[in-house]
């Protein structure tokens, strides 16, 4: 079905932003500064296909990059979960490109406490510090609560995922949580900033300093410490247990929230559901130099590989963050639009939001969306010619 519509223009590559005449409404995602353009004005992305539903999705993904003509090149590496020899030539290929759009990379915990997780390795080489993302109510889904507007900040290099753990003596295991005062401050300045660029009211920094006086308290004395020069917006601290509990009740009362890694990947989860699961919500990987985007919660889906069922949004929406991070924002929301705009027709809902439609079919409606939106500018900018 797919190959019944038709590319926007006919196939032929966008010369400027300006035919889509899109409403400019997408925002910049604070990030690194993206690498410029090359070879006539195109971007090169590594593109990692990972696990379970990652190649389905990004396959969709490059389906509907061609058909909306996005001036974008993926240089595909395969990554296997087992060998170390893969990930370092994604970690190349990210350096290269400066970018980068994956899918999760399986970690089994039956694998030896020497093999770390591959996605780890590669936010944690590319010092991809901040995770960021936003999760928010979405048109068309019904989930218990709503208007909800979360920014999540969450330290994506140090704390639980240090990987160094040793049994001291039989029975006893030392698993080490690292906290620096670098990296806190840097993590807390990242969103603190954030909060600023996008307008926002308050900080919230997630914690457990009641328990780990040292190493949360030092998170926690760094994010005060930050937030004493960011007077217009409001700082507040609240411990993990009680935030998850505040979340499921009432998630509307948070803004921007920063935190330490593990409480960063629990709280992400929980936001995520909170909004209508892990399909939904798009995800990314700033550092210094580089930037990767994901789904928010890293899922592999594995049980639903193959079968034309996953919700493909997530991975949409991350390549849309992913075209802000490379300034083509006219091409991102007129990808987000119609995404969002495919969430209002319920009947081609996937599964997992309640309803029997599959994948190919959402990104169909969005190919059509796309079209549509785009059709009155072509007849403006063909009348010209
Ligand atoms: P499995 O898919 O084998 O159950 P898992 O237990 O590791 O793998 P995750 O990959 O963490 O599960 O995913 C958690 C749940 O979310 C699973 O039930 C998975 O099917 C579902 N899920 C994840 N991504 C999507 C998606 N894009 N669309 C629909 N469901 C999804």
């Amino acid at each position: 079905m797919s190959k019944i519509i038709k590319p926007i223009w006919g196939g032929r590559l966008a010369t400027t932003a300006k035919v889509f005449g899109a409403p400019v409404s997408s925002r910049r995602e604070k990030s690194t500064v993206p690498p410029p353009a090359k070879y006539g004005g195109r971007h090169t992305v590594t593109l990692i296909p990972g696990d379970g539903i990652g190649p389905e999705l990004l396959n969709h993904v490059r389906e509907l990059f061609r058909f909306s003509c996005v001036p974008v090149d993926f240089e595909v590496v395969n990554v296997c979960s087992a060998t170390e020899d893969d990930i370092n030539n994604a970690i190349t290929a990210i350096r290269r490109n400066g970018v980068a759009l994956k899918g999760n990379i399986e970690t089994l915990h039956t694998l030896p406490a020497s093999h770390k997780s591959r996605n780890n390795l590669l936010r944690t080489t590319l010092d991809l510090y901040a995770n960021v993302m936003h999760c928010k109510s979405l048109p068309g889904v019904q989930t218990r609560h709503n208007n909800i507007d979360i920014m999540i900040i969450r330290e994506n290099t140090e704390g639980e995922y240090s990987s160094l753990e040793h049994e001291s003596v039989s029975g006893v295991v030392e698993c080490l949580k690292i906290i620096t005062r670098t990296n806190s401050l840097r993590i807390a300045e990242y969103a603190f900033k954030l909060a600023r660029e996008k307008g926002r009211k308050r900080v919230t920094a997630v914690h457990k300093a009641n328990i780990m006086k040292l190493g949360d308290g030092l998170f926690l004395q760094c994010c005060r410490e930050v937030a004493a020069g960011y007077p217009d917006i409001a700082f507040d601290a609240m411990i993990v247990d009680n935030t998850t509990m505040q979340l499921v009740s009432k998630p509307q009362q948070f803004d921007v929230m920063v935190m330490p890694n593990l409480y960063g990947n629990v709280v992400s989860n929980v936001c995520a559901g909170l909004v209508g699961g892990p399909g939904l919500v798009p995800g990314a990987n700033y550092g210094r130099d580089y930037a990767v985007f994901e789904t928010a919660t890293r899922n592999t889906g594995k049980s639903i590989a193959d079968r034309n069922i996953a919700n493909p949004t997530a991975m949409l929406l991350a390549s849309c963050m992913m075209l802000d991070h490379l300034k083509l924002y006219d091409y991102a929301t007129m990808i987000r639009n119609a995404v969002l705009t495919t969430m209002n027709e319920t009947q081609l809902h996937t599964a997992d939001i309640g309803g029997q439609g599959t994948t190919s079919e959402v990104v169909q409606a969005i190919m059509r969306n796309i079209q549509r939106s785009s059709r009155p500018k072509l007849y403006i900018s063909n009348s010209m010619l």
